[in-house]
């Protein structure tokens, strides 16, 4: 039997409409995806992509212009109380009341949610933020990675089986990148589907088992993460030469030649069905000598520059 998924989202549109000078703009434009339980699971996007727009529609905070979602079977419209109970969202911007303790802020979430007073968890919940020893310290005196960990914490009160973060580590520095990393994996570990916004596209290949790309608010990918790298076929080889040359030399086995510089070209070939022995081999045949060569395989940048710009065309 299959799992039902953790969300659901059908053609969801957003529109916003005209302010001041912000013109009406199509923030989503008919997304469709389902996110399966129990993974991590990536959504992935350029600034302006309508990622945000799409989580804050999920959080009850944006109105959608159209479509649906589902958040553990509940649909946000029909039954938008369970819906709400069964998803935590770790907001990007970080905002708190800098007089109460990371305690007190954990409480008055759980009372928001109507969590009885023995069904809360917040010293647990710290803990599993490694805020424990900051339990009662003001929350102005946290640093930034303690406050985005104790936001994380504050998504978590009421249990919800499904969270969100979006952008959890944009602006932030390698360390705090790699802590936020390593919380992700232990609440995944511990039963929680993760979904997180990125553009960042070397966290979503390594955080996440399945990752979903949006551009310009339409849907472009949704792939498992191996999948969607190994989409990346084509290799290049960085030749240089021994003396300059005018064009680049073409061939039906080369995808592309650019010239990078008076004696340096980059050939890309498909991987299945050349090799760079193949390639030099090749360039030799033509007449030209070789003095280096490097190669480069492609990733998952490469595959979302060929998805985006193909959306664009
Ligand atoms: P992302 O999170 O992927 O960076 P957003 O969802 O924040 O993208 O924004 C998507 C598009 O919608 C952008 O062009 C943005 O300028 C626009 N947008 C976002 N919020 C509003 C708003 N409140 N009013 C008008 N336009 C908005
Ligand atoms: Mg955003």
């Amino acid at each position: 039997m299959d799992t039902p998924p953790a969300i659901s989202i059908k053609n969801l549109v957003k529109r916003y409409a005209p302010a001041g000078n912000a013109p009406a703009k199509l923030a989503l434009d008919g997304v469709s995806f389902d996110v399966p339980q129990g993974q991590i699971f990536g959504l992935l996007g350029p600034n302006g992509a309508g990622k945000s727009t799409l989580i804050n529609i999920l959080a009850g905070l944006v109105m959608k212009t159209g479509g649906s979602a589902e958040i553990w079977g509940f649909d946000i419209d029909a039954d938008s109380r369970n819906a709400k109970r069964a998803i935590g969202i770790v907001p990007q911007e970080v905002v708190f009341d800098p007089f109460f303790t990371p305690f007190e802020v954990l409480e008055n979430q759980a009372g928001l949610y109507g969590v009885p007073k023995a069904a809360r968890r917040s010293l647990e919940l710290l803990g599993q933020v490694h805020l424990a020893d900051k339990a009662n310290a003001y929350a102005r005196t946290l640093s930034g990675g303690m406050k985005r960990r104790l936001l994380i914490a504050k998504a978590l009160v009421h249990m919800p089986p499904v969270i969100v973060l979006d952008e959890p580590t944009a602006g932030v520095d390698v360390e705090l990148r790699r802590q936020l990393w390593e919380l992700v994996g232990e609440l995944n570990a511990g039963g929680v589907t993760v979904v997180l916004t990125t553009h960042y596209l070397e966290e979503a290949e390594q955080l996440c088992d399945r990752i979903a790309i949006i551009n310009h608010g339409q849907l472009i990918a949704n792939k498992p993460t191996r999948e969607l790298v190994e989409m990346a076929r084509e290799k290049v080889v960085v030749v240089t030469l021994d003396k300059p040359i005018g064009e680049c030399p073409s061939h039906p086995a080369f995808h592309k030649c650019e010239k990078t510089g008076d004696q340096v070209i980059e050939i890309t070939y498909d991987k299945d069905r050349s090799n760079a022995g193949e390639v030099l081999s090749l360039i030799q045949g033509m007449g030209l000598g070789i003095v280096d060569v490097t190669t480069r395989e492609a990733d998952l940048e490469d595959v979302f520059v060929a998805l985006t710009s193909r959306a664009a065309a």
